[in-house]
């Protein structure tokens, strides 16, 4: 017997208390007449009581069969509803207005308030909706009582949009039904919309680009520089770098879309901080004395652990400290810190500081925006996908960090990915 039909058992005898001593009693009295009357009697006496203690150990464990409780009555159940219908609107999570037939409010939710804050009980709804297409709907509702669904926009204070249902609900009143109006914010869905079509376009514009080079290369190659082997070292070159730049795009596309798959779920291996950055600067140093730049590195005193995902956190430092090179390395000078937590388990931080251009304040909020880039030419020069710092982004959002920029223009930028810490035991 499987462990649930054990415990179904138990309770079946848990419910059926008396269904132990009546099993004795009636075997009990069994013998008893047996004694007095014949044994036959009695041995059919404990049989009759037995099969009735067992028809009621069957009873408890069919109570769907034989359930005793009849359903209550609809009017009881309409006595027993109590609680008032403005009270239940109310508390909808969702904005919700109840209108009686003459277009006048009778009950409304905070959401509704937070929506049409002119929204008074005992007054005409018109005066508060000023939304035309909702005060249409409601009139054809009321003149053609079929349920409607209308969609609108706000663009103040920013764009929002909306599905309100507007529905007929009986009502005793003699002036006709009353109708319920349901919203539903369609913003997120709207915007998770127009960023996935904005990304398919960018994606898409940033391969075909390098992809009309290569062809473009291709049919020169095929055509007119047939013979021409100088010509054509020089476009290989310039043919194998779009085909990396494609290859760039699409790993760093798989890295968002791997990233974002498991946002969810944060890193759980400790990482000591130091050597990942210190390793990420050793990496980059061919790139540093390309660009005649100096990369200085400034540990915290103390070891910092992180919970992280170490090739993720290379990637965040790769990219920071690249930027600096690529876009600040004018300055001559990158600066990497890393600064200790205010307190055990609090947050560490890495900054990257530039001597560079630095970044005129409208850019900063959409750096990290996909594709976003203040140069596209310069960017492009350097290799650059317009990627990296959503990726940065990202990453740092699933370690459960975040990243901050700072630029004074004309002295440069710091980009500081900001890290919870491991509290060491
Ligand atoms: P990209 O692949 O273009 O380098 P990123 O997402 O890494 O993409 O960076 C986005 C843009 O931010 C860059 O194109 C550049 O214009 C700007 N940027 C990034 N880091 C710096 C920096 N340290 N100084 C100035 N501009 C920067």
């Amino acid at each position: 017997m499987s462990s649930s039909e054990s415990d179904r058992e138990r309770n079946v005898w848990r419910q059926t208390p008396l269904l132990v001593p009546i099993v004795a009693i009636a075997i009990l009295l069994g013998f008893m007449l047996a004694g007095v009357l014949a044994p036959v009697y009695g041995l059919l006496g404990s049989a009759a009581v037995i099969a009735a203690a067992l028809f009621a150990r069957v009873q408890a464990r069919a109570p769907a069969v034989f359930a005793t409780v009849a359903p209550a009555p609809a009017a009881d159940i309409d006595a027993a509803v109590t609680t008032d219908l403005a009270a239940v609107i109310g508390a909808a999570p969702i904005p919700l207005i109840l209108l009686n037939a003459d277009g006048i409010v009778l009950a409304f939710s905070g959401g509704a308030r937070a929506l049409a804050p002119a929204l008074r009980r005992g007054q005409p709804a018109v005066m508060a909706l000023r939304i035309p297409a909702v005060i249409e709907g409601i009139r054809a509702v009321r003149v053609g009582g079929t349920a409607r669904r209308v969609e609108f926009s706000e663009r103040v204070p920013f764009d929002r949009w909306y599905e309100v249902f507007i529905n007929q609900v009986p009502s005793p009143a003699h002036s006709g039904p009353d109708l319920l109006l349901t919203f539903n914010d369609l913003t997120p869905l709207r915007r998770a919309e127009e960023m996935r079509a904005d990304f398919v376009a960018n994606a898409s514009h940033e391969l075909r680009t390098p992809l009309a080079s290569l062809s473009g290369f291709i049919d020169t190659l095929q055509g007119p520089a047939r013979e021409d082997t100088v010509a054509r070292e020089r476009f290989l070159r310039i043919m194998r770098e779009q085909a990396r730049r494609m290859a760039r795009l699409i790993d760093d596309l798989l890295s968002l879309s791997r990233i974002e798959l498991n946002a969810h779920i944060p890193p759980n291996t400790p990482m000591p901080l130091a050597p990942i950055v210190r390793h990420v600067i050793d990496s980059l140093q061919m790139l540093a004395r390309e660009r005649n730049v100096a990369v200085e590195f400034s540990d915290a005193p103390n070891p910092i652990t992180v919970r992280g995902d170490r090739d993720e956190l290379v990637r965040v430092f790769e990219n920071l400290i690249e930027n600096a090179l690529k876009y600040g390395g004018a300055g001559g000078r990158a600066v990497v810190t890393i600064k200790e937590p205010a307190k055990p388990g609090g947050e560490a931080s890495v900054a990257v500081r530039d001597f560079g251009p630095g970044i005129a304040p409208e850019h900063l909020p959409r750096l990290t925006e996909r594709f976003y880039r203040i140069d596209v030419g310069h960017s492009r020069a350097e290799g650059g996908t317009g990627l990296g710092l959503a990726l940065v982004k990202h990453i740092l959002n699933r370690h459960r960090g975040r990243l901050t920029i700072e630029s004074t223009p004309g002295a440069g930028a710091t980009f500081t990915a900001h890290l919870p810490t491991v509290v060491e035991a």
